[in-house]
């Protein structure tokens, strides 16, 4: 587990994660089961990211190798593009997220970044180039402000302080009894789904990573607040190569490519233009998403799988 975390957070991670528990780590990492075990080659050398180019080639996997998930998945996001991801619950949008961050190793294909095939580099200095938005958030019982910090060992008070202004979160916090120094998590003050994720996006531009995965980031949030926060991440998506998966088209339009999956398969892929004009899949799913925005805020309903 300590593989996870560069060197320096190593010691008060240990601690915490006796003090935790493993569950919550494993949750803020959005891991549903333990993982088989990744460990890096011998002699790895760190991932060096200078553009961020993400490809996947021919992509296999499948949790239990018995039963395959995604069936031979290809695509290349140039360096500071936007691809988002879109499709059924099931299809394997999350799937994709976790294997970039080499949760799982696949069965064949090579994921790459810079041509650096993944499997074959230092894990931390891989997990260390990605941020990922996951869909369920689980905080360290800590203080608020350690849960954004987080992000990245030394982060100081003022670099917390601009991320929870950028996560629109910072007047909420400064709401709450303490401060940045309120405790949080199980044992803690509850935050509510929007609010944690508010949290998870000002970690993650504590870290300021140049690869962003952003896997459906803003479902738990009305869509007032979702707007808001829409802008932010178009904002920190803009210089960056990011993944979103999302399941509100609306928040996809601008993307540059999008994929549509479906049971493990791209069935469709182009601009927001593109897929309308080819009125298959994606158009249906836009046709009836706009029919529910049209008729009241269902669409807030299915986005909470
Ligand atoms: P999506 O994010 O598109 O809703 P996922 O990538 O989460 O879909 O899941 C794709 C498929 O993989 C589903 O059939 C799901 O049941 C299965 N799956 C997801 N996580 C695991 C896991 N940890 N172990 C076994 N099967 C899993
Ligand atoms: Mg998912």
């Amino acid at each position: 587990l300590t593989q996870l975390f560069r060197p320096l957070d190593l010691l008060g991670m240990v601690y915490r994660t006796i003090r935790q528990g493993l569950i919550d780590m494993e949750a803020m990492f959005a891991l549903v089961d333990t993982p088989q075990e990744i460990r890096d080659l011998p002699d790895a050398p760190a991932l060096h990211v200078a553009q961020g180019e993400v490809r996947f080639e021919a992509v296999r996997f499948g949790y239990d190798p018995a039963r395959e998930i995604l069936h031979g998945l290809s695509f290349t996001i140039p360096a500071g593009k936007t691809l988002a991801i879109v499709g059924p619950s099931g299809a394997g949008k999350s799937t994709i997220a976790r294997l970039l961050f080499r949760f799982y190793d696949i069965q064949s294909g090579r994921i790459l970044i810079d041509g650096q095939d993944i499997a074959r580099v230092q894990q931390d200095s891989l997990r260390a180039a990605i941020g990922i938005v996951p869909q369920d958030m689980v905080l360290f019982n800590d203080t608020v402000g350690y849960n954004i910090g987080y992000g990245r060992a030394g982060a100081s008070e003022a670099e917390i302080e601009a991320a929870a202004r950028g996560a629109s979160i910072h007047d909420f916090i400064l709401s709450l009894p303490d401060g940045y120094a309120t405790r949080v998590g199980e044992r803690g003050l509850k935050l509510s789904g929007g609010e944690k994720q508010r949290v998870a996006i000002a970690r993650t531009l504590v870290k300021n990573p140049p690869i962003l995965v952003l896997d459906e980031a803003t479902s738990a949030l009305d869509s007032r607040t979702e707007e808001a926060i829409q802008g932010v991440l178009g904002e920190i998506a803009r210089r960056r190569t990011t993944i979103i998966v999302a399941h509100r088209l609306s928040t996809v339009v601008d993307a540059d490519e999008i994929l549509m999956l479906d049971a493990g398969q791209i069935a469709e892929r182009g601009t927001h233009q593109q897929l309308l004009r080819a009125g298959g899949l994606y158009a249906a799913m836009w046709a009836r998403q706009a029919q529910e925005r049209a008729s009241g805020d269902a669409a807030v309903g299915e986005a909470v799988e």
